[in-house]
């Protein structure tokens, strides 16, 4: 029983992601030597290391696409050049998002609040 409701609990995040339902906003977003940086208005502030940030990119050439049955379709990675580290721009998206133009002017990731804040959280191993 207990696993079912940690199921459901996991399936209305998903919806909750989709959904755009934010509950934090951002007050600023600067780049800082190698990190960016991320002001929220619940007063946590998060230094994210861009190469992390770039390796944990969330779109579907990056990140794979997964299909109906939950399988994972990932194109082989191809090796990261020497500015796919370095942020170009950055575009706000709606209130809920951030999608950055990278140095080697990849800019098909659109990283959410949620998803920043725990790839903030994430140490370079457990992501
Ligand atoms: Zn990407």
């Amino acid at each position: 029983m207990a696993q079912s409701l940690f199921l459901m609990k996991g399936l209305m995040e998903a919806v909750r992601d989709t959904s755009y339902d934010v509950r934090v906003r951002l007050l600023d977003v600067q780049q800082i030597g190698p990190e960016l940086a991320l002001k929220w208005d619940d007063g946590r502030e998060d230094f994210i290391p861009l190469e992390r940030l770039r390796k944990r990119c969330p779109c579907a050439g990056c990140n794979g696409e997964m299909d109906m049955l939950g399988n994972v379709y990932k194109v082989p990675a191809r090796p990261l050049g020497l500015h796919a580290f370095e942020i170009r721009s950055i575009r706000a998206v709606g209130g809920y998002a951030l999608q950055p133009t990278w140095g080697d002017m990849h800019s098909t990731g659109l990283y959410s609040f949620d998803y920043l804040r725990r790839v903030a959280e994430a140490t370079d191993e457990s992501m």
